[in-house]
């Protein structure tokens, strides 16, 4: 991702950025939802849930920019939930506003977490000014984010995003007593496909195959980073061995069927190798990694375009 200075303080730039984004609405009176939605929903994406609980689920699977969270709920409340969304790496730096009817729980609300509140009975102008005011710092910072941690010829996360990354999911997996899985993908005889195509069309590959490994994860959390040159790591949170060798068939099958033409390769066409290693039995990211870099290697030993494990 380029750096586009036009685009600095373009305020018609931010109206599509805020339009795109997603606010959910964690409320129990359908009738504040459906006058949430009615301020919100003509300049932004609005979802609603009516309980703490159906947020924690909604987000297993969506990530959204902004979370109004109403505080007296039956089940779990607002506090509750909020001290729990922000201890999913997903969800921890998402701006969560909370609708209150009291001043008595605003400490509370801070201590929490929480980025703002809105006193019940809201206005018009207070919803939108204060949802407006947090979702544009909230784009803002994500898109300096991004500069920081995307490679910027791939588009996909690079070595300096992995570093932080891993720490937070090795965290996550000890709390939660999980799995997770570590994949090192290279791609096959790839110094011969510059020197046959020149470096430009092993650019355009290289991209190519960032954005296929991209596309073959499917959940939110998944992650694929380019480690190095044409090396890229994938990290899957609460996956065991089995999940993972499902994953990376898929990976590697998708790319082959790119079939990018590569007179150089025994295959013909670009193929990858992969290499996987799991937590379970390790010692943590450090062993991780280098069991699957010798995975790796195993595959390549073998003949490459096949995973190891
Ligand atoms: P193997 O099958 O054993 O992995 O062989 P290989 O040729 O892929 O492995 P090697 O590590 O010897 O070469 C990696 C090559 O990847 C070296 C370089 O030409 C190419 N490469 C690394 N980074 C880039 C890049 O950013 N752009 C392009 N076009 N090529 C790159
Ligand atoms: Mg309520
Ligand atoms: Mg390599
Ligand atoms: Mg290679």
């Amino acid at each position: 991702m380029g750096l586009n200075t036009q685009s600095v303080g373009n305020n018609e730039n931010l109206i599509i950025e805020l339009f795109e984004s997603k606010v959910l609405v964690v409320e129990d009176q359908p009738l504040n939802v459906l006058l949430l939605k009615r301020i919100l929903s003509n300049h932004c994406k609005v979802e609603s849930v009516e309980s703490g609980e159906a947020a924690i689920k909604w987000c297993e699977n969506h990530t959204p920019d902004l979370i109004l969270l109403d505080i007296v709920m039956d089940g779990m409340g607002g506090i509750e939930t909020c001290k729990y969304l922000k201890s999913l790496p997903e969800i921890s730096n998402v701006p969560i506003i909370f609708i209150t009817s009291s001043h008595e729980n605003e400490d509370t609300c801070w201590d929490v977490g929480g980025v703002d509140f809105i006193q019940k009975p809201f206005t018009k102008k207070t919803v939108f000014n204060r949802v407006k005011t947090h979702l544009t710092i909230k784009l803002q910072r994500d898109k300096l984010t991004n500069l920081v941690f995307l490679d910027s010829l791939t588009g996909v996360f690079n070595r300096r995003y992995f570093d932080t990354h891993i720490e937070k999911v090795a965290l996550n997996a000890k709390r939660m007593n999980e799995d997770y899985a570590l994949i090192f993908i290279d791609i096959d005889f790839f110094k011969q496909f510059n020197d046959i195509y020149g470096h430009l069309e092993g650019d355009k590959a290289l991209k190519i195959v960032a954005q296929t490994i991209q596309k073959t994860l499917k959940r939110p959390r998944d992650v694929v980073i380019r480690f190095g040159g044409e090396e890229f790591v994938i990290v899957l949170p609460s996956t065991d061995l089995e999940g993972s060798i499902l994953v990376t068939e898929d990976v590697i099958k998708n790319i082959s069927a790119l079939n990018i033409p590569h007179s150089g390769s025994n295959f013909k066409h670009l193929t990858v190798s992969a290499g996987i290693a799991t937590l379970r039995g390790l010692k943590g990211e450090t062993e991780i990694l280098k069991v699957a870099d010798d995975k790796l290697y195993i595959s390549k030993q073998l003949g490459r375009n096949r995973l190891s494990y």
